[in-house]
């Protein structure tokens, strides 16, 4: 029984994680799905719980995903669900010097588990969630970035920005 986590901040989803999330579920066979709830490195745009609901949402047709809130470091998430993979996207350069460094860190934590990387499919090279709050923040339609739950919390946590 091949089981992964594949941590992030999920703010919020998009096709570039559905897609990552869609690859990985079909070589193991639990994905579960850790969104980071406290991110040092920014301030979420939208709660742990809209964050929670657009995932599960997003991600119903999977059968073998799960989806927790944790805290902490990725290993502690992997461990405490018997998971002996990480699964991490991969975009540009830019993304590589960090995740190698993290998954280097997490290696020497715990040597039994390991990081798996996906590239990105070409067509989602330049998505982030970042660049999706940047365009719904000027009202631009973000309905070919990001799956219809989260284009229907956007309306409801901004309805100025929704025409
Ligand atoms: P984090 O704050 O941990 O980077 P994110 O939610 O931004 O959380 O990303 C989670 C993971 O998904 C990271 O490994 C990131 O590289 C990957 N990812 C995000 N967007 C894409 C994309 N468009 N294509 C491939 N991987 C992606």
């Amino acid at each position: 029984m091949k089981k992964a986590v594949y941590p992030g901040t999920f703010d919020p989803i998009t096709f570039g994680h559905l897609d990552i999330i869609e690859r990985s579920a079909k070589v193991v066979d639990e994905l579960i799905i850790g969104i980071l709830a406290n991110s040092r490195k920014k301030t979420p745009l939208f709660t742990i719980e809209e964050r929670l609901h657009m995932l599960q949402e997003s991600t119903k047709q999977f059968s073998n995903i799960s989806i927790q809130v944790f805290d902490g470091m990725t290993v502690d998430l992997a461990r405490k669900n018997g998971a002996s993979l990480i699964i991490r996207g991969l975009r540009a350069v830019t993304d590589f010097e960090s995740e190698l460094q993290i998954s280097q860190a997490n290696q020497q934590l715990d040597s039994s588990i390991d990081t798996m990387f996906f590239t990105t499919s070409l067509e989602y090279a330049f998505l982030s969630s970042a660049i999706v709050k940047e365009m719904a923040s000027y009202g631009t339609d973000i309905s070919l970035f990001v799956p219809k739950p989260v284009i229907a919390m956007f309306s409801q946590k901004f309805p100025e920005l929704v025409s």
